[in-house]
């Protein structure tokens, strides 16, 4: 039996240790991937730490794998080996489940399957994935630049092309961190007029070369009231995990505007004048399917959006996991395999 290299975590806090095992074998209706790269996100503190419902372990970590198609079992369809394929969060659907009949597939209520979490990721040579799970990577994008663009990238994308916004409207996008620094390129990308908003003067001329026409620094200025003077915006996308912040910004919402949130702080409340008087949303935004993953791919060969990446080899995973969570990371971390 053919051997790999894994990195699993065995319990609720337990280590990230690099095991060996058998590659594993796909079943019918599964392929398996050779993996290339896969990002290192925050959410995979959920496996580290045992936080999402119903963890059990050992499981393998990893949610933005890049990689290419290996061996495919019985029965799929639309898939060959040697392919170039990318797997996210969204671990694939059923497609027969009464949301999956109403297109809503991120919603499934059958297969809830969570890379990394429900079943095994990618920190490690080979994973298994469902068809419905996989993206075709571009042949301009490499593997270390597709891996983050499977988290982070669709969550950003997904969310500014389903924001409402329209081709020259004001869009914000509130952090300039692992999310931010991609949502500014996307949102200048897309043709908005577009607003970074972050602590630090230092973070302007990064602001400004990702493509915002506008930056403003959230410590010695008033989010809100510079937007206001914008004219406000048409929607604000929110990627900071800190409900003061999200606070000083919402403010700055135009008539119909929309705050839009991919970054988690329970404690945010929302203003319920301001959002009656001027019909404005509070809305949340599930990241995507493989498909918006293909498609945040394809937006990023045709237009150069590409993530800013720190790469570690997966031998150093536990130094690698380490700096994300100092979120001194410029801007996510990759780990590469050699494959
Ligand atoms: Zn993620
Ligand atoms: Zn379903």
């Amino acid at each position: 039996m053919a051997k790999m290299r894994a990195v699993q975590v065995s319990r609720p806090g337990g280590p990230l240790e690099i095991v060996e095992r058998d590659v594993p074998e796909p079943g019918p209706g599964n392929v398996r991937i050779k993996v290339q790269a896969c990002g290192i996100c925050h959410s995979d503190s959920l496996t580290l730490m045992g936080e999402f419902p119903g963890q059990q372990y050992p499981r393998v970590p990893g949610h933005e794998v890049a990689g290419v198609i290996d061996a495919v079992g019985a029965g799929v369809a639309g898939w060959k080996l040697g392919q170039r394929v990318g797997v996210g969060w969204n671990g694939g659907y059923c497609g027969y489940c009464e949301q999956c009949r109403r297109g809503n597939f991120f919603a499934c209520q059958t297969a809830t399957r969570v890379t990394g979490i429900t079943h095994d990721g990618g920190y490690a040579d080979y994973l298994i994935a469902a068809p419905s799970a996989l993206a075709a990577i571009p042949d301009a994008i490499s593997a270390a630049e597709a891996a983050p663009l499977l988290c982070a990238g669709v969550t950003t994308f997904n969310c500014l092309r389903n924001s409402g916004a329209r081709s020259g409207e004001l869009v914000a996008v509130l952090g300039l961190g692992g999310l931010g620094h991609l949502g500014v390129q996307f949102a200048a990308k897309m043709g908005f007029r577009t607003v970074a908003i972050a602590r630090g003067k230092d973070k302007e001329a990064l602001a400004r070369k990702l493509g915002a026409t506008h930056f403003i620094e959230s410590s010695s200025q008033d989010p809100s009231a510079e937007l206001q003077k914008l004219g406000g915006a048409s929607v604000i996308l929110s990627t900071v995990t800190n409900a003061g912040a999200m606070k000083a910004a919402m403010g700055g919402l135009g008539v119909k505007g929309t705050f839009m949130i991919i970054g988690v702080d329970n404690t945010l409340e929302v203003p319920p004048i301001q959002l009656i008087t001027a019909s404005q949303s509070v809305k949340g935004w599930y990241s995507g399917t493989s498909i918006d993953s293909q498609d945040t791919l394809a937006f990023c060969a045709q237009t150069g959006v590409r993530s800013m990446n720190e790469i570690y080899p997966l031998e150093r995973v536990a130094a690698a996991y380490e700096h994300m969570l100092s979120g001194k990371a410029r801007f996510r971390v990759v780990l590469t395999t050699g494959n």
